[in-house]
């Protein structure tokens, strides 16, 4: 029997992010991750191109990870959100807001592959892979797991039990956790693509979000030259989109995205993911806490579910730091209840905030495709809309924990809020 203040189950990008923002903290720590080390494709760490807000590569930093995150990382300067067909587009400027960067754009599998060399080189976290949650009972001052590691069962307790296990998370299941659930009936199909030679009216580091008739589709600056694609297709259409030859898919990519990058090359594999929106409605249960899409799983047309995942780590770490410092149960109510009220209104919002914006561009009606045309160039009229909106997805609203202020967790200064 190992005990442990902390077990997280699943060390995807969220779990890893925790168990590495807490490695300095002398908090006792165990990550339960299904996928094997040496496993060929790694449902978290897998082809994606991610756009973590301005917000996120800052606790990065505070987890002493963004020196190996960099090198991979776009920076994103402008944004340019369009309805294809119709007269609006909307602007956001890092100069205009005071930034270097309005965020980065990086590969899952390259923040992956930080994630796990630290979480391997740290003395302090005990990594348990491939093991998956045969069975959990909770009691008043400890939760009890029993755990497969590699085929063997082993027995861990813990003050607390933290689920980062994904949309399908086995423990919010096994709790009966309720949720809001809804499927979308859309996929987003990634691949990314080579322009031969951008224009010169397109600015370098230049985000794309164009609304279509069937979807939006994003086109992000990486490195190398590359740029990833976002493209939701309605589900009775990917097969067909995914079977395309490459020559096919580029002129069907390029009919619907323009000219704005030139000529598009070199497509890479093409992968579809299921979209659905999912917002679980208790986020705790005695000794339990959910994060990351475990307890959201969104639309990905702003690129915030990591980045909102992100900020659960942030809050949670500063509440668990908190607690070990002044003596307090790290299980107990001086943890749950905080983490619920500071995360849960964030989420509902971000969530609101993502399914409108996907219901709202693929809706063909002309009164709302003209209002919602007005909308985008009203933002692009009136800068303090757009300030916000762009304060909002760079992550800079509201309480700032200390990772989010690029603070080690650990650090001895407290968190403070910024409106
Ligand atoms: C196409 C697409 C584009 C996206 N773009 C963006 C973007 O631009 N910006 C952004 O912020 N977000 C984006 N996202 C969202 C982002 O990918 C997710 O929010 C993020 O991956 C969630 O991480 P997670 O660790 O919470 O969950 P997951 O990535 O699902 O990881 C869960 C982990 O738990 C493990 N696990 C599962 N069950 C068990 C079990 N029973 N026992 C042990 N381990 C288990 C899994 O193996 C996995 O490692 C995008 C998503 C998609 C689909």
């Amino acid at each position: 029997m190992h005990d442990y203040d902390l077990v997280i189950i699943g060390g995807g990008l969220v779990g890893a992010s925790l168990a590495v923002a807490l490695a300095e903290t002398g908090l006792r720590i165990a990550v339960v991750e299904a996928t094997a080390a040496n496993a060929p494709a790694h449902p978290s760490y897998d082809e994606r191109v991610i756009a973590l807000s301005l917000g996120s590569a800052r606790i990065f930093q505070g987890m002493g990870l963004w020196p190996e995150i960099e090198p991979d990382a776009a920076p994103i300067q402008h944004v340019h959100v369009s309805d294809r067909g119709h007269f609006g587009f909307a602007h956001l400027d890092a100069e205009d807001e005071g930034v270097p960067a309005l965020g980065y754009v990086a590969s899952a599998r390259a923040m992956g592959a930080a994630l796990n060399a630290r979480l391997e080189a740290s003395p302090r976290i005990s990594l348990l892979r491939p093991a998956r949650l045969q069975g959990l009972q909770i009691s008043k001052a400890r939760v009890s797991l029993e755990v497969a590691v590699a085929g063997q069962s082993q027995l861990l307790t813990a003050a607390l039990l933290v689920a980062a296990d994904g949309g399908e998370s086995s423990v919010r299941k096994r709790l009966k956790l309720q949720v809001r659930d809804r499927a979308y009936g859309y996929d987003a199909i990634i691949a990314t693509v080579t322009p031969e030679r951008i224009p010169v009216i397109t600015r370098p580091g230049t985000a794309f979000e164009r609304f279509t008739d069937t979807g939006p589709l994003a086109l992000l600056p990486m490195t190398e030259g590359r740029y990833g694609v976002v493209w939701t297709a309605q589900q009775a259409e990917t097969a067909g989109i995914l079977g395309l030859s490459d020559e096919a898919f580029i002129e069907a990519l390029q009919a619907r995205f323009g000219a704005r990058l030139g000529e598009l090359t070199r497509p890479s594999r093409r992968i579809a993911y299921p979209l659905r929106l999912m917002l679980a409605n208790q986020l705790t249960r005695e000794r339990v806490l959910l994060i990351g899409n475990a307890a959201h799983t969104l639309h990905p047309v702003a690129g915030q579910g990591f980045n909102l995942g992100l900020r659960d780590v942030a809050e949670l770490a500063d509440l668990l730091v908190d607690a070990q410092r002044t003596a307090k149960d790290v299980g107990g109510p001086a943890v749950l209840g905080p983490y619920c009220r500071r995360r849960a209104p964030e989420h509902a919002l971000i969530a609101g905030l993502t399914d409108g914006l996907a219901r709202l561009f693929v809706n063909p009606f002309g009164p709302v495709r003209a209002a919602r045309n007005l909308g985008l160039l009203g933002l692009d009229l009136l800068p303090p809309a757009r300030h916000h909106l762009a304060r909002r997805f760079m992550g800079a609203m509201g309480r700032q924990p200390r990772l989010a202020r690029g603070l080690p967790a650990e650090s001895a200064l407290p968190p403070v809020s910024s409106e």
